[in-house]
């Protein structure tokens, strides 16, 4: 469904990003991965994207909260790929504290990395989507986007605001062919949630798969975490032909968290 089509997935070396990265070269799309980690293990993800799904893939280690970075990665995939087609806004970080010991450096670092670098892409990206009227722009928010939880600030602040740019850029874009909706995953065990379930059994003095189960059924009706399988397919449902005049909104995957 995507051969010939190259996307770009930010924060792809780990979780949602890379479960989306896979879901997409399945379709045949060419991938620009991006992301920190171990140099090995990245090659390893990038060959293994070109081995199972005949595509290119290549990876750029751009610092996403820094606007230069952001532009860098975009000019990067055109000139190693070719063309934009599809845009992913994945890569997030989180921190979690009250609002009064919450430090501003932690805030400035989420908002640049969760909101800022989304706005930084999609601008760079935009001209080579309208130069052949396609794009898929998808910007990966949160039930954080919809509603709230206490000692997220930052974060929750951040998916809420990328849910405002998400309807701009829909409505910007919405006489062309290209769309830009959001995805709001609930809980999806991933790094990035493991280590709120380590730091909430080291708090409550429970095991790991106690803090776990808590996590899970304080907020998620279903009990079960989402997996990036499922997000990837979601994604893939954006970029379809179904989707073309889907813009501007957003798609739950939380397990009824936001239906409460
Ligand atoms: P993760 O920690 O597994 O992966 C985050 C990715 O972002 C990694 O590839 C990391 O290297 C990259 N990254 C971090 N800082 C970066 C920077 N400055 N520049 C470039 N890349 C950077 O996290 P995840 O759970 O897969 O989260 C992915 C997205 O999904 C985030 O936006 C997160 O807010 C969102 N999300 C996650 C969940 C969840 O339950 N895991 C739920 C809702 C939304």
């Amino acid at each position: 469904m995507l051969k010939g089509r190259t996307a770009i997935v930010t924060g792809s070396t780990s979780g949602i990003g890379l479960g989306i990265a896979r879901a997409l070269a399945a379709q045949g799309a060419d991938i620009m991965l991006n992301g920190f980690g171990d140099s090995g293990e990245i090659e390893q993800i990038r060959t293994g994207l070109e081995r199972d799904f005949g595509i290119r893939a290549r990876h750029d280690g751009a610092d996403l909260s820094r606007a230069d970075q952001c532009t860098a990665l975009v000019g990067n995939t055109l000139a190693a790929l070719g063309r934009v087609d599809i845009l992913v806004n994945n890569a997030g970080i989180q921190h979690v504290s009250p609002i009064e010991d919450f430090a501003p450096e932690r805030w400035d670092a989420v908002i640049a990395v969760n909101l800022s670098s989304a706005f930084h892409t999609v601008r760079a990206a935009l001209p080579d989507m309208k130069s052949r009227n396609w794009g898929r722009i998808i910007n990966i928010a949160s039930a954080h986007g919809l509603v709230a939880s206490a000692n997220k600030v930052a974060y929750v602040a951040a998916k809420h605001g990328i849910m405002g740019l998400t309807k701009v850029v829909g409505l910007e874009c919405a006489e062309t062919g290209i769309t830009c909706n959001a995805i709001c995953p609930g809980w999806v065990l991933t790094p990035l949630v493991q280590r709120q379930i380590d730091a909430r059994a080291a708090a409550q003095g429970v095991s790991v798969a106690d803090a776990g189960r808590d996590l899970l059924s304080e907020k998620q009706p279903s009990k079960r975490f989402t997996t990036p399988e499922q997000l990837g397919e979601t994604a893939v449902f954006l970029c379809s032909e179904a989707a073309a005049n889907m813009t501007g909104t957003s798609l739950s995957v939380d397990g009824g968290w936001t239906a409460q």
